[in-house]
């Protein structure tokens, strides 16, 4: 595997890869790599010629500098996972590298898909995300790029905006890999005790219990049953528990006919993230 760290040979290496007429599969990532992170390089893996994983903690996405110092960095065990799985290129380039001109705040319009969860309570954080997508695809010059659902109303934007820019990458959505209880696989779960972990499980099952609750009671009793539940238990701080429309991550009512449940909360001063797929 190959690890570029500047932006001229990511380049190059992309230059040289399209003219012989590879596609190229990207799996942009903040590193501490774990089994979510490999499903998406697998998938990449199956559906084109070359891998190219980005690993860069991107400072202009992060709107807390607590949040982005805390961020873990572990390149050597990256490296490693990446190696094994096959991956072509690890792009692991610096913040210079990536904004030479500085880290300037920019302001796309996000069309609305910026409106709820995420959007108000992370100021700035798609706007980061679509700005660092955007320079990463211009380096990388991907055929096809693969992102996880688990960061849902992320994989919107970034569908909606690589389209509306004129980019012509496939976006791809990947499934959320949960551990063996259910609970989400996440960089930031490295930071958590084995307690937090534990109790971190009923996000996943109050998802669940969602489901079933939208059939028996409706919506809007399910939405307060499910923000009930979680703000019974006393580690957890309760950011948002949305039920919104798949497609346009407008609050969800009983005639919406498909319906997302996306919670963030924070627990032992780790944020956490989590949605499903309940109607
Ligand atoms: P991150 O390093 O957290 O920015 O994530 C990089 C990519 O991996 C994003 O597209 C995430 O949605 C995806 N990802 C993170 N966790 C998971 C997971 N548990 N399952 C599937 N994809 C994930």
């Amino acid at each position: 595997m190959k690890i570029i760290t500047t932006a001229n040979e990511m380049l190059d290496y992309s230059k040289g890869v399209r003219s012989l007429g590879s596609s190229i599969g990207f799996v942009p990532t903040m590193g501490a790599l774990h089994q979510g992170h490999a499903s998406l390089v697998e998938t990449a893996a199956r559906n084109c010629d070359k891998v190219v994983v980005s690993v860069f903690v991107n400072p202009t996405q992060f709107n807390q500098s607590s949040d982005l110092e805390a961020y873990p960095r572990t390149f050597e065990t990256d490296k490693g996972l990446l190696e094994q799985l096959g991956a072509d290129v690890m792009f692991y380039p610096t913040v210079d590298e990536i904004y030479p001109d500085g880290k300037s705040e920019v302001s796309f319009d996000l069309d609305g898909l910026d409106e709820f969860m995420e959007g108000p309570n992370r100021p700035g954080h798609f706007n980061g995300v679509v700005q660092v997508v955007t320079r990463l695809f211009d380096l990388v010059n991907p055929s096809k790029a693969f992102f996880g659902e688990k960061d849902f109303q992320q994989l919107a934007v970034i569908t909606h905006m690589i389209e509306k820019l004129g980019y012509d990458v496939d976006v791809i959505g990947c499934p959320t890999v949960r551990e063996a209880g259910g609970l989400a696989m996440s960089s930031r779960n490295m930071r958590l005790s084995e307690e937090a972990k534990n109790t971190a499980l009923a996000i996943s099952k109050t998802l669940q219990q969602t489901r079933v609750n939208i059939e028996d009671f409706g919506v809007d009793k399910a939405k307060d049953l499910a923000t009930l539940e979680l703000k019974s238990v006393p580690q957890f701080e309760l950011e948002y528990f949305e039920l919104v429309d798949t497609k346009t991550l407008k609050p969800a009512n009983d005639k919406t006919s498909e319906i997302q449940a996306c919670v963030a909360l924070w627990i032992e001063g780790v944020r956490l993230i989590d949605n499903m797929k309940v109607k």
